[in-house]
């Protein structure tokens, strides 16, 4: 549907699609790399099939999204067309999410958590510089930092301590007792940033998840100095391995309950993000923890970028193409 629309860096939903370079593993093992950005929004997997009779042949599966990053793109290219201009729609009041979704190994964190470059880091950066504008003198930002496993809220600003969504009345939803930190730098985010980080693998909690098995939300919130009210939320999500939603059954009683929670809160996601566009009464925020805190990203004045990140080496091709059909039925 999307190839015969104009996209715009503007568009409320933005889907684009980052390919990360083979490593130094899979050069060694000599593998080929299947995936060709082709112009500024196609991307083509070259998926090799072998047949029951060993004649080999090459199936060919293009996607066509609002951008496609080819593997040497930086996370500033990447940056400038994904989450600045999320930066500039908070100051204007909204409510803007930056979404990382695909295989372990992908590039997920890399691009959006990466402690020093990731884009959160080059977001901060520029709403603090918007902050020190006269007209956004009445603002001040606030940072927060939590992840969802299984189903349940950990504060990673306050060691990985269980929290819980409620609803007040209005059908607001809000997470009562989540750690935010006023932040007036970028150095400032950053720590809060490492702190939580830290949490997140070594928390005291006990039975904390592997980051692929958990979404990492990270909100950085724009809130009126006096009346604390919130004015702007940006919020940058490292989501679980997309491979762990699928469907194992050699896996253990534990890993198919975690992996049938992330299919579940991913495909709430993707129904919620395709509402968008709708402004649907029957948006299913209720069917995961994921998507029923995020609702007032979903509604009012809210944009979403989905950045799907894949790997480019064969033997990934399957969870690449799951990856692909998946972003490619979030727009
Ligand atoms: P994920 O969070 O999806 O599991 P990571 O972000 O941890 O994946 O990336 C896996 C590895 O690949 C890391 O070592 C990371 O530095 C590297 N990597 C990912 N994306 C890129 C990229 N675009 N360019 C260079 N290295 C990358
Ligand atoms: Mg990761």
């Amino acid at each position: 549907a999307r190839s015969s629309s104009l996209s715009s860096l503007n568009d409320r939903i933005r889907v684009c699609v980052r390919k990360r370079p083979l490593n130094k593993k899979e050069q060694k093992r000599n593998e080929i790399d299947i995936a060709a950005v082709n112009g500024r929004r196609t991307i083509s997997i070259n998926e090799p099939k072998v047949k029951v009779d060993l004649t080999k042949y090459v199936e060919q599966h293009e996607f066509i999204f609002d951008e496609a990053f080819d593997a040497d793109a930086t996370n500033d290219d990447v940056y400038k067309r994904t989450a600045f201009p999320l930066v500039e729609y908070i100051f204007t009041g909204g409510k803007a999410t930056c979404f990382a979704y695909g295989q372990t190994g992908s590039g997920k964190t890399f691009t959006m958590l990466d402690e020093k470059d990731g884009l959160y880091v080059k977001a901060g950066r520029d709403v603090f510089a918007t902050l020190k504008q006269p007209q956004y003198a009445h603002l001040a930002a606030w940072g927060s930092f939590y992840e969802i496993y299984q189903g349940h809220l950990y504060d990673l600003l306050n060691a990985r301590k269980r929290l819980y969504a409620r609803e007040d009345g209005k059908q607001q939803v809000c997470i009562a007792g989540l750690t935010e930190h006023e932040v007036s730098d970028v150095d400032q985010l950053m720590q809060i940033f490492e702190y939580g980080n830290n949490a997140r693998s070594t928390g005291a909690t006990g039975a904390n998840a592997d980051s692929s098995r958990s979404h990492a939300i990270f909100q950085i919130v724009l809130k009126h100095k006096n009346k604390k009210k919130i004015e702007g939320k940006l919020s940058f999500i490292d989501l679980a391995g997309s491979e762990r939603g699928a469907d194992r059954g050699d896996a253990d009683t534990k890993t198919r309950m975690e992996g049938s929670e992330i299919n579940k809160s991913l495909l709430a996601l993707k129904e919620c993000i395709r509402a968008l566009d709708q402004d649907s009464k029957h948006t299913p925020f209720r069917q995961s923890k994921l998507t029923q805190v995020l609702k007032d990203s979903f509604i009012g004045n809210s944009r979403t970028c989905m950045i799907a990140t894949i790997s480019p080496n064969i033997s990934n091709s399957e969870h690449t193409l799951n990856t692909l059909r998946y972003a490619d039925r979030v727009k």
